[in-house]
């Protein structure tokens, strides 16, 4: 495919790195626009996890023998990388978990421990409902308040509003960086300023910024982040939860089991240190050494003309989508990454999803793990369509052209 694209990076190699790029879908060239839902993977990841089952597999922080050392010498490396990667005051902030999911959850029963009846959770309307459904089921546990901040028409949040809601009963504001549903991005270094100015800590979901914003976790300032490796070039089952380790030191732990403790017996059983306290059991070794070998794959770009690409790509499809007059996107704030979100018409977006898979283009359709967005709207779904540093614009045209074939024949 022709590369036309403005911004400075060579697209065609990073494609070249992407082995999956040239599969064929339904007999078509595989155009992927599911960005916002996982990430293709490059061959130093790939390569990273074949390499590690064929020579180097063993369990970590156990053995004396050469493999287990070589093994846990890998998965510690792999933090430090992160580490600094996110300017994280101390590598043993750095906890491994599942993923966004596992990490929010984790933040919720443990952190949720330290809190009392009362107490006020702030989140967003725009929330994915792993970062609703925790909250819930603590509120219910631990007779605690949720409250959510509502959001504008535009998709934005409304920050009138998250000011009435914070007081100092607010423990914490647990708030998504970027939308995974409309691409916007939220205003954290304020919210995260104003949460700070009533004692709240926040908890920010980095699983759409992890990606295509350079995080620096002492700029931030926040007492949280939670990301998925599987959304930023590195294997699923892996993701990572920072936390300031003044707060981890003082929260219970999460799961009881091998390598979290110091000392077991039937009278005491006491604590490892961080971050391993948060790391019961065998933890997904590989997932762990891969997601550092994606990060080496991130450090391998030119970071800030990729996000002039996406952007270059988010403003190319705006243009054409907006020429169609019958679509409607939702979510139109001006700071936002490259993901959109539309409806055509009244057309069900499964059926326009469906036709497009025909066509070779890999889109989302639904509610995207936001309901209450598309409740918001009065909409059951959307089409969403997002795109990573690897797509071009010659997709783009491919894709709106399979778009309006989709069209005509549905409407
Ligand atoms: C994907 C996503 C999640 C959930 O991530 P998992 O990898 O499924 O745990 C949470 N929040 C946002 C904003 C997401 O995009």
């Amino acid at each position: 495919m022709k590369d036309t694209t403005q911004s400075r990076i060579a697209v065609q190699d990073i494609r070249s790195q992407f082995p999956i790029l040239t599969q064929k879908v339904n007999g078509r060239d595989l155009i992927y626009f599911d960005n916002a839902a996982t990430s293709q993977k490059p061959l130093i990841v790939i390569d990273k996890i074949k390499n590690y089952y064929e020579k180097e597999n063993a369990n970590i922080h156990r053995g004396v023998h050469s493999l287990s050392q070589e093994a846990t010498t890998a998965y510690e490396q792999a933090r430090q990388k992160i580490s600094s990667y996110l300017n994280a005051k101390s590598d043993s902030e750095i906890i491994f978990t599942k993923g966004t999911t596992d990490g929010i959850n984790l933040i919720a029963s443990s952190f949720g421990e330290l809190l009392s009846p009362g107490d006020e959770i702030i989140i967003s309307a725009m929330e994915h409902h792993s970062n609703i459904v925790p909250w819930q089921l603590l509120e219910s546990r631990k007779k605690i308040k949720l409250k959510v901040v509502p959001i504008h028409k535009s998709g934005e949040i409304d920050l009138n509003a998250f000011e009435k809601l914070l007081n100092e009963k607010t423990k914490l504001v647990s708030i998504t960086h970027i939308s995974n549903s409309l691409g916007i991005i939220n205003p954290i270094n304020e919210i995260i300023r104003k949460s700070h100015l009533v004692g709240a800590k926040v908890l920010i979901d980095g699983a759409q910024s992890i990606q295509h914003e350079k995080i620096d976790l002492q700029e931030l300032n926040c007492d949280f982040f939670v990301f998925s490796g599987h959304k930023v070039y590195g294997p699923t089952g892996v993701g990572v939860l920072y936390g300031k380790s003044e707060l981890l030191n003082i929260m219970p732990p999460y799961q009881g089991g091998g390598d979290m403790i110091e000392k077991v017996s039937f009278e005491k059983t006491t604590f490892n240190v961080l971050p391993f306290k948060f790391e019961a059991g065998t933890p997904n070794i590989v997932g762990g050494i891969a997601l550092g070998t994606a990060f080496d794959f991130i450090d391998s770009l030119n970071f800030e003309q990729c996000q002039v690409h996406e952007l270059e790509l988010l403003r190319y499809a705006e243009a054409q989508l907006n020429a169609i007059p019958t679509i409607k996107i939702f979510g139109t704030s001006k700071n936002k990454t490259s993901v959109i979100s539309f409806n055509v018409g009244d057309i069900h977006p499964f059926d326009i999803g469906t036709l497009l898979d025909k066509q070779g283009v890999a889109v989302r359709t639904g509610h995207h793990c936001t309901q209450p967005i598309m409740d918001f709207y009065q909409i059951p779904g959307t089409i969403r369509v997002s795109f990573s540093i690897y797509n071009t614009k010659g997709e783009i045209d491919l894709f709106v052209a399979a778009l309006n074939k989709s069209i005509q024949i549905l409407s």
